[in-house]
């Protein structure tokens, strides 16, 4: 099998390069931020604060969180509502930030990613997975961006979908949402030393996608896996 990984602060491209590189490769991508949020939006839709173990806990039992895949691309279901909309929500951000701090939420959702990534060739982003979820793999990146990069296409993404939201709000919520994904205690997101560093704020898509598949191509013949 192959296994990609890639982590990295929020809004560097990660899922838009991880996009990419799965359709080029036409192998499976496994957006891991969006299970953190199917579980966050339960808890918000039950006004239950996703900071609150002892009152998460209840609802992780209680749900039921699946990822399925129509022509290609993911959509992820909670209690057999398809939320991949709903997810996308400012306010889930930081739930989700929140409620991934929880050991028993990250040990549900990390189950259920390497399973998926046992059957299946899978790109696979988050900000676990070169350091725990997939730390065997040879395939690891780590993809950043300047934070007023980050930021500016976080705001472009989102008053494209028709939010109302405001450029100062949202590079803070960046800078917040990274330090606590950074300094938590299980699983933070780090630079690992095997993973291949990339910095996207002055590269297009297309470019990033292109420096991605030449180390993977290079991996893949020092592995003896042609790619
Ligand atoms: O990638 P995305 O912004 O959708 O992730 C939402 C949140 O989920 C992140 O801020 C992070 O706290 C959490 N997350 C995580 N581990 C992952 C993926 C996401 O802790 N593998």
């Amino acid at each position: 099998m192959i296994n990609i990984a890639i982590d990295g602060p929020s809004g560097a491209g990660k899922s838009t390069v991880a996009k990419a590189l799965a359709k080029s490769m036409d192998i499976l991508y496994l957006d891991t931020g969006a299970m953190y949020r199917a579980v966050a939006l339960k808890a918000l839709r039950l006004g239950i604060d996703p900071c609150q173990r002892e009152k998460v806990l209840p609802i992780l039992n209680d749900t039921d969180v699946e990822v399925k895949y129509g022509q290609g691309v993911q959509h992820i279901f909670v209690d057999g509502e398809d939320v991949s909309q709903a997810i996308r929500e400012h306010r889930v951000s930081k739930a989700a930030s929140d409620i991934s701090k929880i050991q028993e939420v990250r040990d549900h959702l990390v189950d259920m990613q390497r399973a998926i990534a046992k059957n299946n060739d899978v790109v696979l982003d988050g900000r676990d997975i070169t350091s725990y979820v997939l730390k065997d793999t040879p395939y690891k990146f780590y993809l950043s961006a300047s934070v007023d990069v980050r930021a500016k296409r976080r705001f472009d993404e989102l008053t494209a979908k028709g939010q109302a939201v405001e450029y100062d709000k949202i590079k803070s919520d960046i800078i917040d949402r990274d330090d606590n994904d950074m300094k938590r205690t299980y699983c933070p997101l780090m630079r690992t030393a095997d993973s291949i560093f990339i910095d996207s704020s002055d590269m297009t898509v297309d470019e990033v996608v292109k420096v991605f598949l030449k180390h993977i191509e290079e991996i893949g013949k020092s592995v003896g896996k042609g790619v």
